[in-house]
């Protein structure tokens, strides 16, 4: 295992003058505060007895059910054989990464990748010890051929392919967004290989000028597993995820939770019951959709505005983040010092490749900034790559 580079620059990117684009921290202060605390405190008051108890290890079965009709706003239902019978909740979805890398993998099998890919995915899959192979993105996501390519180059290498790690929507790090034809590419392609999909999905409910996209799983019944998480529709404190997974492997999944940590957080499940079957959370979703449109308003504008030429970027539709791609010759590694010095911080390209490219690249998360601040953290970009360019 490897320090995160996210870690290593939190320390210095939370000094208050810097202008921290790097982190991804959902903007929580947008919640109502008083009444979720007010919400905590009836919870415990009525339902203190099962909140402040074990549960069983699969999770609480009112959350399950929640979780499902939280699904079926991107088109997972009964209809393609979603219940809450074949969830699994976990202590968000991280810990969901960790246990299919558990019951999957064994050291040296390989798992296809976007590329660049989230930064805690890489982690995981390096742990277990499988090899990440990654597929090229454009301005659309994964390419389809290059997922074919990915697949007869492993094939005639005689190399085992578990699965592909995917998050369609909203991509962290890339900003892009599969479109409809390309979902169904994808999942054909993966079926004719007889190859699994892992689809990712934090963001699916945080766009911004679109009705919410049907996810991967919501177009078969088998040979997906999925992952959710409230981290970015409730809270990320709370650590609440999910894992919808065929009834076979969802047994396995309980019993690799169960040995890790008995059984996930009833308190967190409790409040995450609560909140959503008593407080207006559809007005607060749309809320925090409204935060983060005007916040990718913000950096978009700045870009237009100050960046120099040959650099590029995404235009995320929703989500927290933009890719860059800084003029040719310039390192986004090497450039970290510079960027610290004069106040902003961003996170490496290389962070969200498991093979060390990713050098011309950098992620910005517009989610925690408030506009103006971000406006002047992408000023200070800007001035900093083009001091690195008169080098
Ligand atoms: N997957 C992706 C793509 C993410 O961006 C994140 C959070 N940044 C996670 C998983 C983990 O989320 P959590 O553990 O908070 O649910």
């Amino acid at each position: 295992m490897t320090a995160s580079e996210i870690r290593a620059l939190f320390a210095v990117a939370s000094r208050p003058e810097v202008v921290s684009l790097a982190g991804g921290s959902p903007f929580v202060s947008a919640l109502p505060l008083d009444a979720v605390g007010e919400m905590m405190g009836e919870l415990i008051a009525k339902n203190g007895a099962s909140a402040l108890q074990y549960c069983i290890g699969q999770g609480d079965l009112a959350l399950r059910e929640i979780i499902c009709e939280i699904m079926a706003l991107e088109g997972i239902d009964a209809r393609c054989g979603a219940s809450p019978d074949d969830v699994v909740v976990t202590t968000g979805a991280q810990q969901a990464l960790d246990l299919v890398a558990r019951v999957f993998l064994d050291p040296g099998d390989v798992v296809l990748a976007e590329g660049p890919s989230y930064v805690g995915a890489l982690g995981v899959f390096q742990a277990a010890q499988a090899d990440v192979v990654h597929v090229p993105m454009d301005d659309l996501g994964l390419i389809p051929s290059a997922l074919s390519a990915a697949l007869e180059d492993m094939a005639k290498a005689g190399r085992r392919v578990k699965f592909l790690y995917t998050v369609p929507t909203y991509h962290n790090p890339g900003g892009v967004t599969l479109p409809n034809e390309r979902r169904d590419e994808i999942i054909e392609i993966c079926a004719r290989a007889g190859l699994l999909i892992l689809e990712d999905n934090p963001y699916g409910l945080l766009g911004f000028d679109t009705e919410p996209l049907p996810a991967l799983r919501s177009r078969v019944r088998e040979g997906i597993i999925y992952l959710g998480t409230f981290s970015k529709t409730f809270a990320s404190g709370v650590r609440v995820g999910w894992i919808l997974a065929p009834h076979a492997v969802r047994d396995k999944l309980v019993m690799a939770s169960e040995a890790q940590i008995l059984c996930p957080s009833m308190l967190s499940q409790s409040a995450v019951t609560a909140y959503f079957t008593t407080m207006p959370w559809q007005e607060q979703l749309k809320k925090f959709q409204g935060v983060y449109a005007e916040r990718r308003d913000a950096v978009l504008t700045a870009l237009d505005d100050f960046m120099p030429a040959g650099t590029q970027w995404t235009r995320p539709a929703g989500g927290f983040y933009v890719w860059l791609t800084l003029p040719d010759g310039l390192d986004s590694k090497a450039m970290v010092p510079r960027a610290i010095n004069n106040r902003v911080a961003y996170v490496p390209g290389t962070g969200f490749y498991a093979d060390g490219t990713g050098r011309q690249n950098l992620r910005l998360s517009y989610c925690f900034p408030p506009p103006e601040r971000i406006r002047e953290g992408v000023r200070r970009l800007a001035a900093t790559i083009e001091e690195e360019q008169a080098l």
